[in-house]
């Protein structure tokens, strides 16, 4: 049998640190959405123990060190089920790099699979369980939709999906370290921080405008200078009528929020010449990761 799962992307409405724990991560408090722009991931069982990841990136890892091996590793060291050899082969779509979770997605994709073939019996508290083992992401991957993620991200509430919008997300060609950006936000006092309760009070009601006027990152606050382009990128959304714009994660890839379509396909066409890696999204909703 072949298994082909969607791995969709995370965009963060707010991203916020909260501190720094003992264990040497950190305390955060993020408002995550699923959007459409997705990789597909094909599992194929094969006789023999070896998991190897096929992609149409030649730079990706091949074996272990790919996030989407790593997660089926994990899941037969869980379930104690005797591990099967796998190929898993992605088409990779969702920029790498970018702050939106492309390699969590793809983990968390091959654990829905193996769930659903292996252990269907197996509740999803279990599965985001061995998901976080596998990345700090992966267990918001698992569950996509509107969700406050607290703690590493594996502490997670339901939230009320958004209003109809549309995402212009643009990923500009500079690469973002995450380590770097934790080492600078210990070294500079973060000056502001995402009104997340309000953002929250806003998503119940259903007023776009509210969350758009509390899209916030924190880790905009201290990107170095060499990374200009995010502020350039946000700066021409709001030119192309955005409601508002943000970097997502540790960035550097920038989303606009629009209310209305024709404004965003306007955005990702006059964008897109410039950065090539431009994208027009939708929201995806949590039952079609059931
Ligand atoms: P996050 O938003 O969770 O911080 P990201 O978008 O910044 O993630 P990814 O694209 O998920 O980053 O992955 C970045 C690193 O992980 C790269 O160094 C890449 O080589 C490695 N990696 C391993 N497996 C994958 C995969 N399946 N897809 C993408 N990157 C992978």
């Amino acid at each position: 049998m072949v298994y082909t799962e969607p791995a969709f992307a995370k965009l963060n409405l707010t991203l916020d640190i909260l501190g720094r724990r003992p264990d040497g991560y950190h305390d955060m408090r993020m408002v995550m959405q699923s959007i459409d722009l997705q990789d597909t991931v094909t599992v194929t069982p094969h006789p023999g123990p070896e998991i190897q990841v096929s992609s149409d990136l030649p730079y990706l890892p091949r074996g272990d060190g790919n996030i989407a091996a790593k997660a089926a590793a994990r899941f037969f060291e869980q379930t104690n089920l005797p591990p099967s050899g796998l190929s898993i082969d992605i088409r990779k779509r969702i920029p790498v790099c970018a702050g939106m979770a492309g390699g969590s997605s793809d983990g968390a994709a091959v654990l829905r699979v193996l769930r659903r073939t292996l252990r269907p019996d197996m509740s999803s508290k279990e599965l985001e369980e061995i998901g976080s083992l596998v990345g700090s992401d992966v267990p918001y991957c698992l569950r996509g939709g509107s969700v406050l993620a607290e703690g590493r991200g594996e502490r997670m509430t339901d939230l009320p999906p958004l209003p109809p919008c549309w995402f212009v997300v643009c990923k500009p060609p500079c690469a973002v370290s995450t380590p770097e950006l934790f080492s600078l936000v210990r070294m500079k006092r973060l000056r502001f921080h995402p009104r997340t309760a309000e953002l929250i009070s806003a998503l119940e009601q259903g007023d776009l405008e509210g969350i758009a006027v509390r899209l916030y990152n924190v880790f905009e606050d201290v990107l170095p200078r060499r990374y200009a382009q995010v502020f350039e990128i946000k700066g021409r959304f709001l030119e192309l009528g955005a409601m508002a714009a943000s970097m997502t994660g540790s960035g550097p890839a920038v989303f606009g929020l629009f209310r209305d379509k024709p404004l965003a396909v306007q955005a990702l066409e006059i964008l897109r010449p410039q950065f090539p890696s431009t994208f027009l999204c939708e929201l995806v909703g949590r039952a079609v990761y059931n």
